[in-house]
């Protein structure tokens, strides 16, 4: 394959920005495989070369190592089925004064020709936007599950019609606009010359029939903006922030696919647990009496009201576990409650309380 990027477009090596760009534009229109005399191989060759004879980096490397020797070989290609085409440079605009394009459709004509489509129009599912919203729940929520439901203002289906956009009882017809195909062919002038392309019909959306008497509450489109009320199971273990995917429950759209609903969870934070995994981390002050001689101590955990062994003996900073009282993992299997010790010290002690103390001191405690 001829490699010498000077060469495939014309040019001697000394060719100044403007004159690669000009090659470049009579080449590329000349070979467009869409012409005439079009070649998509030569095409894709004088697009590759213009690819590294335009970019200031890609030259000089060019001109230093050859064309073998860059980027492993695969000078100025990127992935996808088309060479390394630069976009940029047209949605970029020239200022040269001979380009009067439609840029905005570029991509959609390689694309088009690209994905083997060209003259007969993709066929691209209309579908709705996504939308997102967010919620916020409590700690206890968070850990065991629970059943919301919101509204949200947003494009759905006109329940009049349920979304067929017909009057009830309504006759269909064909559509005038597209005479029943569901597409338009349409030719766009590009820098390429024209370009022939079909798009979807607008009137009917490419279904190619139309209602006689169209639904008036939607006028025909068979969607509407309007209040909805959406149910949202959020599954118990959920974490804060979390997004839930809702599929089709964005926003509807015409003779399409609704897109979806993503909803993020906000979970409030709680007074007594933290999570750590699986697991609910609490604290627990003990007098020091009680964490000397041990006790019983009642809990408030999200199950309830336990009553909790503190052994006698412990330590500051040691961790107690109650199993099964932490997230839910799965139907029969919970993470665990970890309980915290602190011993809380007096600041302040009495007379009677010294006396006692000063006996302690005299045992050696
Ligand atoms: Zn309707
Ligand atoms: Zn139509």
């Amino acid at each position: 394959m001829n490699k010498d990027y000077y060469n495939i477009l014309g040019v001697n090596k000394n060719a100044p920005k403007e004159e690669i760009k000009k090659a470049f534009y009579k080449l590329a229109h000349k070979y467009h495989p869409d012409k005439k005399e079009g070649n998509e191989a030569k095409f894709k060759q004088v697009n590759e070369a213009y690819q590294t004879l335009s970019d200031d980096d890609k030259r000089a490397k060019y001109d230093q190592f050859g064309p073998t020797n860059m980027d492993g070989g695969h000078a100025g290609h990127q992935q996808g089925g088309f060479g390394g085409f630069d976009f940029s440079n047209f949605s970029g605009g020239f200022q040269d004064g001979s380009a009067n394009f439609d840029f905005g459709n570029l991509n959609d004509i390689f694309s088009d020709f690209f994905t083997g489509g060209m003259g007969e129009g993709r066929k691209e599912a209309r579908r709705g936007r996504d939308i997102s919203t967010e919620v916020q729940i409590s700690f206890s929520d968070s850990i065991f599950g629970i059943n919301r439901k919101i509204l949200i203002t947003k494009t759905s289906n006109c329940l009049t019609c349920n979304g067929s956009g017909a009057r009830a009882g309504s006759k269909v017809e064909t559509c005038k606009h597209c005479n029943g195909q569901g597409k338009i062919r349409e030719s766009k002038r590009t820098i390429f010359g024209n370009v022939a392309s079909t798009k979807i019909c607008d009137t009917c959306l490419g279904t190619g029939e139309v209602p006689k008497e169209l639904c008036e509450k939607c006028k025909g489109k068979g969607v509407l903006r309007r209040e909805e009320e959406i149910s949202i199971t959020i599954p118990a273990g959920i974490r804060d922030g979390e997004m839930i995917r809702m599929t089709g429950h964005g926003e509807a759209i015409s003779k399409g696919t609704a897109g979806d609903l993503y909803i993020k969870i906000n979970v409030a934070p709680h007074a007594l647990f933290k999570r750590e995994g699986n697991d609910l981390v609490m604290n627990l002050n003990l007098k020091l009496s009680d964490a000397l001689l041990g006790t019983e101590y009642p809990i408030q955990t999200l199950d309830g009201e336990i009553k909790v062994t503190i052994p006698e003996g412990v330590t500051i900073n040691e961790i107690l576990r109650v199993r099964g009282k932490g997230v839910p993992v799965s139907k029969n299997k919970r993470g665990d409650l970890l309980i915290k010790l602190n011993i809380k010290l007096p600041s302040k002690i009495s007379r009677t309380s010294r006396a006692l103390i000063e006996e302690l001191k005299k045992e050696g405690i």
